[in-house]
């Protein structure tokens, strides 16, 4: 390999050690393919056999050239953020970067999550608040779920109407359901292996994936940019697949006086500190165990029983592994935990939220 193989798809440098990095085969399909014409790195095997897009990571650095390269094009950038964490599915920078005159379609990911009987409507204004805060004017605010497209003609139509002739990049940070929602959208629009391509963005060692539109024009699918805050990096695979909610999350609602803790399996901790007797409403995976106790003796609780009442918790577990944020309300709020979920209190209370270091604890409108 040290002479330099390359990939006939992407044309990486072949490498038999990191599945996560480009160019990257197992040995074995090495041996079998070396003498072949179809020498593909396992990325582009998996896009031109099975029409499955495995997903990239990458730095911010990679990811502020990339950004870079698309604000001087003309583009449509289509932004997928994910419902449950909108928070957690910023990109930092994205407004700076895509230009004035590059429109901006915000995909709403993973809506199956939320109550059904949510008004749409009203989820699209409370999204438009929140984008608006993270400096971003959205054309358009499409909602969709990637697991169980219902819609993705309409989206594709939105897309079109959109673009008005420019290439599409499809942008989001990993887990919000990017590489599901392309892979649906290849599966529903070519079925034709041989219509994806992939190539480097230039001048970087980035993978982009296109996909070719009617006119000539390309949809191109770009690396996720890893988010550090989520819940995700304080667990360990088996316990995130039972903390993340997979179906329409049911809310739980709890009449609370004050001085009153629910614990978040092991995981997170919100407390009513102080305030008139409040109903506060939980929206965590539908398993995942919440726990109502006394906010006198907590931290003690917390000590005896993570592991076991207390389920599921971080990989480890100190004294100090929930971090405390307080918080008081002047309106019906979130206090959303990055990833996991949130709990809606009224206004005029004090509130605790506990997360384990590196998550975020934040205070939003309600979405609810
Ligand atoms: P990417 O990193 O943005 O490419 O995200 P993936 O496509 O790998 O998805 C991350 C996780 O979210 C996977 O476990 C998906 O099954 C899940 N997921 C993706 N889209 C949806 C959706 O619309 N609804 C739900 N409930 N889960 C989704």
């Amino acid at each position: 390999l040290s002479e330099g193989i390359r990939c006939i798809g992407c044309g990486a440098l072949m490498q038999v050690t990191d599945a996560n990095k480009s160019g990257y085969l197992p040995m074995s399909a090495l041996k079998k393919t070396i003498d072949s014409d179809e020498l593909l790195c396992q990325r582009c095997f998996r896009l031109r056999h099975y029409n499955e897009i495995q997903p990239v990571e990458l730095t911010d650095d990679d990811f502020a050239t990339l950004l870079h390269q698309i604000s001087e094009t003309k583009a449509l950038i289509v932004y997928v953020i994910d419902v449950f964490d909108v928070t957690g599915s910023e990109i930092s920078g994205l407004p700076r970067f895509v230009g004035q005159d590059n429109p901006i379609l915000v995909v709403a990911n993973k809506v199956d999550l939320l109550p059904k009987l949510l008004n749409k409507n009203r989820l699209k204004n409370w999204l438009q608040a929140e984008l608006k805060a993270q400096g971003i004017q959205p054309a358009d605010i499409f909602l969709t779920s990637a697991t169980k497209p219902q819609n993705l003609d309409d989206l594709l139509d939105k897309v079109d109407t959109l673009r008005q002739g420019r290439d599409v990049y499809v942008v989001g940070v990993t887990n919000v359901g990017k590489s599901t929602l392309i892979n649906q959208i290849i599966k529903s629009r070519t079925g034709v292996t041989d219509l994806i391509t992939t190539s480097r963005f230039p001048g970087t060692t980035l993978d982009r994936i296109e996909i070719p539109l009617a006119d000539g024009q390309f949809l191109i699918d770009t690396p996720g940019i890893i988010k550090r805050d989520q819940i995700a990096h304080v667990l360990d695979d088996k316990n995130l697949k039972y903390a993340l909610p997979k179906n329409e999350i049911k809310p739980r609602t709890y009449q609370l006086n004050p001085e009153q803790t629910i614990f978040i399996g092991g995981l997170a901790r919100f407390d009513f500190e102080a305030g008139q007797r409040s109903a506060v409403t939980a929206y965590f995976e539908n398993n995942l165990n919440l726990h109502r106790t006394k906010l006198l003796g907590a931290d003690d609780f917390y000590q005896k029983h993570v592991g076991n009442l207390l389920t599921p918790s971080p990989t480890q577990v100190t004294t100090s592994t929930l971090v405390k944020h307080q918080f008081h309300t002047t309106e019906k709020s979130d206090i959303v935990f990055a990833g996991l979920g949130w709990v809606t209190v009224p206004a005029g209370i004090e509130v605790s939220g506990w997360a384990p270091q590196g998550v975020s604890v934040l205070i939003r409108k309600a979405m609810i």
